[in-house]
């Protein structure tokens, strides 16, 4: 992509992602790094996200680490306030934190299913109030916020707290995006399928995995650097007509 639209735009532009110690996180940190942005990757995987931020400055990026639960509204406050007094500006919010959950219907506790909500779909929304304003500031932005298949689709029948707050973020983002839309600020959703990543690790070398393999017309797992180049793209000014989207990455999973 180099010399592209998705680049040049990115090159002054400053982002938050969240969860970005790993995975999918890293991947667009990695991404939007690479393409000039200047970068605050945070988690709660704070040994994990310092060691991705050294060895992305080591590759020339401008990167830089911060602690932050997407559950806590003054963590959200102080990382952005830093990040706009350090950094000049915001413009990039990339609501990536989540955890998986597995439990049906029945089984499911009321622990986990707040744990998740309170991760996957309060986080997200928490990340948008905070951060939306100083885009503002800034003259727009771009939020992008992970939703998955299972935000669209039924699935298999189990992790219902997972597809709750999936859908959740789906149709929360579409809110936004109208709310937003004469402001210049963009909320999009992307969809993975199956990606390769430690939120999936417990399924490897299980009958769930040959399902997943099985059922993905594609016939393998995502990597996350396919999920990060989608993130960059619509955080940039090539993506500036795309607002309230749903964009799958997903190796054909719901075109079925
Ligand atoms: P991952 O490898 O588990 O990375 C997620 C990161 O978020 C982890 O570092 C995790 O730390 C962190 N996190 C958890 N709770 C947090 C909190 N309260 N505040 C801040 N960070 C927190 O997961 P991934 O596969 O890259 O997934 C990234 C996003 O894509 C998630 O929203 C996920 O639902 C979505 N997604 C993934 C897939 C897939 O197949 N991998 C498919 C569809 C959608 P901990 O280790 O402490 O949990």
């Amino acid at each position: 992509m180099n010399g592209s639209k998705v680049n040049d735009s990115l090159r002054d532009k400053v982002a938050i992602v969240t969860g970005a110690a790993r995975g999918i996180g890293a991947a667009a940190v990695r991404s939007l790094g690479e393409a000039g942005a200047s970068v605050v990757a945070t988690d709660v995987l704070d040994d994990e996200g310092e060691a991705l931020v050294r060895e992305l400055c080591a590759e020339g990026a401008n990167v830089r680490y911060a602690h932050l639960d997407v559950t806590d509204e003054q963590q959200w406050l102080q990382v952005v306030d830093r990040t706009v007094r350090e950094l000049g500006r915001l413009d990039v919010l990339v609501n990536n934190a989540g955890i998986g959950s597995m439990a049906d219907v029945e089984s499911e506790t009321v622990e986990t299913w707040d744990r998740t909500i309170s991760i996957n779909q309060e986080g997200v929304w928490l990340g948008m109030k905070v951060a939306i304003p100083r885009m503002r500031e800034a003259g727009g932005g771009s939020v992008v916020n992970l939703s998955s298949i299972f935000g669209a689709v039924g699935g298999f029948g189990a992790s219902v707290a997972y597809h709750a707050t999936k859908g959740a973020v789906r149709l929360m983002t579409k809110n936004a995006a109208i709310r937003y839309a004469t402001e210049g600020i963009r909320v999009n959703s992307v969809h993975p399928g199956f990606i390769d990543t430690p939120l999936v690790a417990e399924l490897k070398g299980t009958p769930a995995e040959n399902e997943i393999i099985q059922s993905t017309p594609m016939r393998r797992w995502g990597r996350p650097e396919e999920v990060g180049e989608v993130i960059a793209f619509l955080a940039s000014d090539a993506a500036s007509y795309m607002t309230g989207s749903e964009v799958y990455v997903d190796g054909g999973w719901t075109a079925r």
